[in-house]
C-alpha cells in the first residue's frame, strides 16, 4: 500500500475526471490520500470529497499565501471545525518568503493561530516552509513543536540546519517529486543524510510537481510510485520497504486516520 499524504483532489484541475484519477490511483496501490485545505472557502469541498471516498481524509487550514485573506480567523473557529472525524491534521500553514504573497507579519500570526489549534485538538500541524529557515526554526522552538504538538515539514526544500532541528524535535518530513528533479541534488542530500527513515512519508502535492518521468504534466496520486522508487534509490532501500515504512510512519503521525480505519474494519 502507498499513502499519498498531500493531495489537492478538491482543486479545479480534477473537476472533470476525479473518478478516473481515483481509479488509476487504486490500480497503482495508492489507497489512502489526504486532501489538503489551503483556504477557508475550499474546506467544504475538501470535506465533501472525504465523504465520497472512504480512504480520503482532509486537513483544515490556511496556506501562508492566503494568510492575509482571513485576518479574523481564530483558534476557536478552527478548533470547532476540526472536530469532524475526517479532519486529521491542521494546515497547511507556514511561511513562504519566496513568493511573499501575504505580508510576513500575517504569515507569522496565521502560523501561530494554527499551532494553537494543533495544541488544542491534538492533531498534527502540516507545515509549508520556503526560504524562511530562520523564522521557522524560531517558531518551532518558541512554540515547543514536537512536545506540545506533532508536525510535518512537507515538500522540503529548505536548508540542513532547519532539517536537523526539526528531526531533533521529532518532526516528520514528506518527500515528493522534487526529489526526482535533476537539479535537486541538495534536496536529495538532506533526504539521504538528515531525514530519519522512520520519520519520512510520501506525497505527490498533486496537481503540482509531477515527478520525473511525468514532469511538466498535471500530477496525480497514481504517480506516487515514481516518488517511492526515488526515495528507495536515495536511501539505498528496496521500494517495497520504503512503501511499508512510509505507510507505517503515516499512521504514527496521523492517529485519527488509524483509529477511523480500525472503526471501519471492525
Ligand atoms: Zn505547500
Amino acid at each position: 500500500m502507498l499513502i499519498d499524504s498531500h493531495v489537492n483532489l478538491h482543486a479545479p484541475a480534477y473537476y472533470r475526471d476525479l473518478d478516473d484519477v481515483m481509479h488509476r490511483a487504486r490500480e497503482k496501490g495508492v489507497q489512502v490520500m489526504v486532501t489538503i485545505c489551503c483556504r477557508m472557502n475550499e474546506f467544504a469541498r475538501a470535506l465533501a470529497i472525504t465523504e465520497m471516498y472512504d480512504d480520503v481524509w482532509c486537513t483544515l487550514g490556511i496556506h501562508p499565501h492566503h494568510a492575509a485573506d482571513d485576518p479574523e480567523i481564530t483558534p476557536e473557529i478552527l478548533t470547532a471545525l476540526a472536530d469532524h472525524p475526517k479532519v486529521i491534521g491542521i494546515g497547511e500553514t507556514g511561511l513562504d518568503y519566496h513568493y511573499d504573497y501575504s505580508p510576513r507579519e500575517d504569515q507569522l500570526t496565521n502560523l501561530r493561530t494554527h499551532a494553537e489549534v494543533a495544541r488544542r485538538t491534538g492533531l498534527p500541524l502540516v507545515l509549508h516552509t520556503r526560504e524562511a529557515d530562520e523564522d521557522m526554526m524560531a517558531f518551532l522552538q518558541a512554540e515547543n513543536a514536537g512536545e506540545d504538538f506533532s508536525f510535518i515539514l512537507h515538500s522540503y526544500t529548505s536548508g540542513e540546519a532547519l532539517a536537523r532541528l526539526a528531526a531533533e524535535r521529532g518532526g516528520y518530513f514528506s518527500v515528493n517529486g522534487i526529489a526526482s528533479f535533476r537539479n535537486a541534488g541538495e534536496v536529495r542530500g538532506v533526504i539521504a543524510n538528515i531525514m530519519p527513515m522512520d520519520r519520512i512519508i510520501l506525497e505527490t502535492d498533486c496537481p503540482y510537481l509531477a515527478p520525473v518521468p511525468k514532469r511538466g504534466r498535471r500530477n496525480e496520486p497514481s504517480y506516487l510510485s515514481y516518488i517511492n522508487d526515488c526515495l528507495g534509490a536515495i536511501k539505498g532501500i528496496p521500494p517495497t520497504e520504503t512503501a511499508k515504512q512510509t505507510a507505517h510512519n503515516f499512521f504514527e503521525l496521523f492517529p485519527r486516520a488509524v483509529s477511523s480505519k480500525q472503526v471501519e474494519s471492525s
